[in-house]
């Protein structure tokens, strides 16, 4: 029951990410139609998820929603000013890369090359990721690069709760379309965000985690490794077993 309740939760919590509080689910099964799909709900038996006749008007999304390109998607949030980066930033930074990549990175938010240039990575930290996909043969171009937050916090301080919020949805957008066998964090800030979690870096390395459906590896921030090399050995591994779980998941 507890296991059904937070996978109900989790389940709540990302619908409510992507859409809004304004949600409006048609309807679910329950969990005992699901195991036995002969058994229909009855007017007497209100299902978990079905709304009241009253709230049975259309689902209301903002357009964006409903892009189906990435391109289509990135004109109609470029202009975004949910929070007040908006107002700062210089370039609104979307992301790069394939749009059928199969392997996803996220950074922390971009620093202030990437606000300048409108591009991820571009910096030290992303010559360092360059770098780093090279030592595992991908290509930057067939990868597909992104952040947590879409605009320049200022002084690169660490992103808001609020920032975050308003963005984040942006980004599960981004990963509907592009639909990546394996998600790669770059650093805790990704992580703990994307999992929902407040464990350690150190402990979340190594494991194949998911989010929203796609398996999700972490290792350090390029940024980190510049400022202390005696992780570059650690961040290897990382992607060697990141470029194992990619190839693996690419020939199922
Ligand atoms: N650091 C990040 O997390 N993202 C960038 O795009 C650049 C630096």
């Amino acid at each position: 029951m507890e296991d059904l309740l937070s996978r109900l939760r989790t389940f709540l919590n990302q619908e409510r990410e992507l859409f809004g509080e304004t949600l409006l689910v048609e309807h679910c099964p329950s969990a005992e139609e699901a195991m036995c799909p002969s058994k229909q709900p009855s007017n007497d038996e209100p299902s978990l998820f079905a709304l009241p006749p009253v709230a049975q008007k259309p689902v209301t999304l903002e357009a964006w929603g409903q892009a189906t390109t990435l391109d289509a998607l990135d004109k109609q949030i470029c202009t975004c000013i949910k929070c007040p980066l908006g107002h700062t930033r210089t370039n609104f930074v979307f992301g790069v890369g394939s749009p059928t990549a199969t392997l996803m990175l996220i950074g922390e938010a971009p620093g202030a090359d990437e606000d300048a240039q409108g591009e991820p990575f571009v910096g030290r930290a992303g010559q360092l990721l360059n770098k780093i996909l090279d030592a595992i043969h991908f290509k930057r171009e067939e990868v597909y690069i992104c952040n947590i937050l879409k605009c320049r916090p200022p002084g690169n301080r660490k992103p808001a709760q609020e920032e975050v919020e308003q963005c984040l949805p942006y980004l599960r957008k981004q990963v509907e379309l592009i639909k990546p066998k394996v998600i790669l964090c770059l650093g805790l800030t990704a992580a703990e965000n994307l999992l929902q979690t407040t464990e350690s870096l150190s402990s979340l390395r190594g494991r194949v985690l998911e989010y929203a459906g796609t398996p999700l590896m972490v290792t350090y921030h390029p940024a980190a490794l510049l400022r202390n090399p005696n992780w570059k050995r650690p961040t290897w591994e990382d992607v060697q077993a990141v470029r194992k779980l990619h190839d693996e998941l690419l020939q199922k």
